[in-house]
């Protein structure tokens, strides 16, 4: 998980980081961070501004001064924190920033790697020093301590030695570099935005980042590459490229990013999601419809905000096959903080209970279909289904769009192990249907997911948390980094 941005070239670039990290707020709320860097006229040096801190992007970046005293520059990178590795400290939210034979240098990254625990056993053993428990800071530690010559060469080295999940962008006095891992699970795009000294590049993990702040989507960093975005870029709009590894990886893009993540007003891996959501309903439909007569009607709700644009396509289908209509039947509550629990509360419904609400009048009576885009625990699922039955519909009946997840992510999404995934506990959808408190569920088939997503040469998919299918090999105790040392 986690959003990153950077941005170069702009009288305003804290500014433009911090509305970008706005956008990009449902990538990790636990805390955010900008790091500029500016030259301080009086010593003729570049040095850092930063601000970090704990919580929502509104709140730590809530004093203006933070701008106009501390964030000064040209050119800046900030960071969504959803912890995937590492506890919650301080020390842990990013960007990273340090200084090195190669001058000052920041970074911040989305994804897990998977080699985190022998790279840092064996660095410890070299003397490594670690500030950080994320496995983040592993790439600081591989770009100082790399003997070659160059910056990027450095740079190169150093992603070429991490492996698993990473997207990233880095500034250094000079340049913004922005790279993909090999297989690019991991969206990052760039864009550009004019103004009065020329244009300012930026790049993030969505484009609904570029779209809050009218900046120009150009393309994406592709897989396997690094991206350097210099005063040479300023002058003609020429990136310079760099391939990570020489023999190029098929992509293998996290295709949950499509399912749940990223925000369906965004273009990720070239492709729009809301397009991609919509397709995902209109197969589950096709798969799995809900029957219904002129007398007895089915109304076809969404779990909001995440399975919204999916419903739409599944509503769609089923109203053609059979008698029913989309209706807003729960309200989500989008000013969610702590809850205190009273004694006798059962937490988990009081906490969906806090967050949505139902439509009675839509509800009551009717059969109803919920649409929602994936079971992973199931707790929330069964709370869910319970809240709408207090508005005493004859029928509930699940519809999920996407397969069942069996298999825990290695590669930066937050999923609990093999064993808490309410998938594996039982052998049939009617099973889960029953423990939920549902009259049917039904989840979406491989087939059905693949055929929604874009095919073509060059791209392809992670799926291994529906298919067990793993695209880098995961060294387990890399996952369980940090926190216990
Ligand atoms: S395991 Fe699932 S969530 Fe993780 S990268 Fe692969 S598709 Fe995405």
């Amino acid at each position: 998980m986690c959003g990153i941005v950077g941005v170069f070239n702009h009288p305003q670039a804290a500014v433009l980081s911090y509305y970008a990290l706005h956008a990009l707020q449902h990538r990790g709320q636990e805390a955010s961070g900008i790091v500029t860097m500016y030259h301080d006229g009086v010593k003729d040096k570049k040095r850092f501004g930063v601000h970090k801190g704990e919580g929502l992007v509104l709140d730590v970046f809530s004093e203006h001064d933070v701008f106009t005293k501390t964030l000064r520059g040209e050119a800046a990178i900030g960071h969504n924190r959803y912890s995937t590795t590492g506890s919650n400290s301080l020390a842990n939210i990013q960007p990273f920033h340090f200084n090195y034979t190669g001058g000052n240098f920041a970074l911040a990254h989305n994804g897990n790697l998977t080699n985190t625990r022998s790279l840092r056993a064996k660095m410890k053993e070299d003397g490594a020093i670690f500030q950080t428990t994320t496995d983040s800071e592993l790439f600081l530690h591989l770009i100082a301590r790399s003997k070659q010559k160059t910056q990027i060469e450095q740079i190169r080295e150093a992603v070429q030695t991490a492996q698993g999940a990473y997207s990233l962008v880095m500034l250094s006095e000079n340049a913004l570099y922005a790279s993909r891992d090999p297989h690019g699970f991991r969206p990052l795009c760039v864009g550009r935005i004019k103004h009065e000294g020329g244009y300012a590049y930026v790049v993030a993990s969505e484009t609904c980042a570029l779209d809050i702040i009218s900046a120009e989507y150009i393309r994406d960093v592709e897989h396997n590459e690094i991206l350097v975005i210099d005063q040479k870029t300023v002058d003609t709009g020429e990136f310079t490229s760099y391939y990570i590894n020489e023999s190029m990886t098929e992509a293998r893009n996290c295709i949950f990013e499509y399912v749940y993540f990223s925000r369906p007003d965004s273009r990720i891996f070239g492709t729009p999601v809301d397009k991609v959501r919509r397709k995902l309903g209109k197969n589950l439909a096709e798969e799995s419809p809900v029957e219904g007569s002129e007398d007895d009607k089915v109304v076809v709700i969404a779990v909001p905000d995440s399975g919204n644009t999916a419903t739409l396509g599944y509503a769609r289908v089923n109203e053609k096959k059979y008698p029913s209509r989309y209706e807003i039947g729960l309200i989500r509550s989008h000013y969610v903080g702590r809850t205190f629990i009273a004694p006798g509360q059962d937490k988990r419904e009081f906490k969906v209970k806090t967050k949505f609400n139902v439509v009675r009048g839509v509800l009551e009576g009717n059969k109803v279909v919920v649409v929602d885009d994936s079971i992973v625990r199931g707790t929330t699922s069964k709370s869910l289904v319970n809240l709408i039955r207090e508005a005493k519909p004859r029928e509930v009946h699940v519809r999920i769009t996407s397969p069942p997840v069996k298999h825990p992510c290695m590669y930066g999404m937050d999923f609990p192990s093999s064993e808490e995934l309410i998938a594996n506990h039982y052998d049939s959808e009617e099973a889960i249907a029953k423990e939920l408190g549902a009259d049917s569920l039904r989840y979406l088939s491989v087939e059905g997911l693949m055929d929604a997503v874009p095919q073509g040469p060059g791209i392809g998919y992670c799926t291994a948390c529906f298919t067990g299918s793993y695209p880098v090999k995961v060294d387990l105790a890399s996952t369980k980094l940090a926190t216990e040392e």
